[in-house]
């Protein structure tokens, strides 16, 4: 099975030798004080209660597609979870339980599932990075998002200094976000998703993704042709990993869409002289959910706005990409200037969706 972070260093000395960059999808980053790799979750607990009884900060790291690590690198240990295994640990009417390992790679995991006849993950599919990192912002795309099949994540707690099994309402998901998120209590050691056992995918939720499958939302197909449906939709907006193409070399989204109340979509609304109206959703507790990349472009931001190091892509707005020869410096420079933009236009202020280490937006 490749390596969760595709084409990425994995041995101790490569590690040591390396800037934390090598590590991440945008492939920037300073060094770190101290790199560790661990492949068994024991030597994952031990490594970060041997830091926490120094006193030093410890950042887990796993495939690296959801962090801008600072220049300067950072200032404790690294440890680069690389953790395997994936098994059947239980069947019942609501499907199979499948207990996977924090560090297995996510796309691997989908395919593997769908090819087992297990549905639940396909709108999921492509998304990289490792399954141990998807319960921390709720990862979601194309109207599915974890929380959808997470039973239980088993975690270490690191305040307390033990071992938990934290159920799916305490993890307080919510979009792109949960307990987990902007915190250094937890590491993720395993996490059991509740799968159907069908070749049918979970009902549509999604309305571009209907449109291709040429089926209503809510209607059900096959979960293969969700997934090769899928690939092909991110492929085109530079939303899968390729190591030849500079659109692909980001964090996927820069910034969360905005969920908004009633009182600031209203004052959005009346700055939209000659923007015209924005696609919205309704969201929860009468808020409304608008399109971070519709409001980046009506702010004067188009595709491939930026400079030749650090840009926006040109398949995709949402997506801050590093060319080749940046800084983390110059892309949170360009992210300053596209947030910026946005308030002055619309009074809005978009929140970044990567983690930020040892940086602020
Ligand atoms: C091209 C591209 C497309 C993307 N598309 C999507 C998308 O459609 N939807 C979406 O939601 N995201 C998307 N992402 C973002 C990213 O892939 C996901 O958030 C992914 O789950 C991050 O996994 P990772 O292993 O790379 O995490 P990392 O980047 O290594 O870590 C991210 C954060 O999680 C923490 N973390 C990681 N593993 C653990 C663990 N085991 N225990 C505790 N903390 C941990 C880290 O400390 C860090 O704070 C995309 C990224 C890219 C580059």
């Amino acid at each position: 099975m490749p390596d969760v972070s595709a084409d990425h260093p994995t041995d101790a000395s490569a590690a040591h030798a390396s800037s934390l960059g090598a590590y991440t999808t945008l492939r920037l980053g300073g060094p770190a004080s101290t790199l560790t790799v661990v492949s068994e979750p024991d030597e994952a607990v031990s490594t970060v209660r041997g830091a926490a009884r120094k006193g030093q900060p410890v950042l887990v790291l796993a495939g690296g597609s959801n962090v801008v690590i600072s220049d300067d690198g950072f200032p404790g240990t690294v440890l680069l979870l690389r953790t395997r295994g994936v098994r059947l640990i239980d069947r019942d009417d609501r499907g199979a339980l499948v207990r996977v390992a924090a560090g297995e790679p996510w796309d691997d995991l989908v395919a593997d599932t769908l090819e087992r006849g297990m549905s639940g993950l396909e709108a999921l599919s492509g998304i990289p990075g490792s399954a141990g990192a998807t319960p921390i912002q709720n990862v979601g795309a194309y109207g599915q998002e974890v929380a959808h099949t997470i039973e239980a994540v088993h975690v270490y707690d690191r305040h307390e200094d033990e071992m938990r099994v934290l159920s799916l309402p305490e993890c307080g998901f919510a979009y792109r976000s949960s307990i987990f998120k902007h915190s250094d209590r937890w590491l993720v050691l395993d996490v059991d998703f509740r799968l159907a056992e069908s070749a049918e995918s979970a009902p549509i939720r999604y309305a571009e993704l209907a449109r291709h499958l040429g089926v209503e939302v809510g209607e059900r197909v096959s979960a293969a042709r969700v997934r090769e449906t899928v690939l092909k939709l991110r492929a085109g907006k530079g939303m899968v990993l390729d190591p030849e193409d500079p659109d692909t070399r980001s964090v996927g989204s820069f910034f969360t869409n905005p969920v908004l109340s009633a009182a600031e979509w209203a004052r959005v609304q009346d700055r939209l002289v000659d923007a015209g109206e924005p696609p919205s959703w309704p969201a929860p507790n009468g808020t409304v959910k608008v399109p971070a990349a519709w409001l980046i472009e009506k702010a004067g931001f188009a595709k491939g706005y930026g400079g030749s190091t650090v840009a926006i892509s040109s398949k995709h707005t949402l997506a801050l990409t590093h060319r080749g020869g940046g800084t983390t410096t110059a892309l949170l420079e360009l992210a300053r200037e596209i947030r910026d933009g946005v308030r002055d236009r619309f009074g809005v202020v978009l929140h970044p969706e990567p983690v930020l280490i040892n940086c602020s937006l």
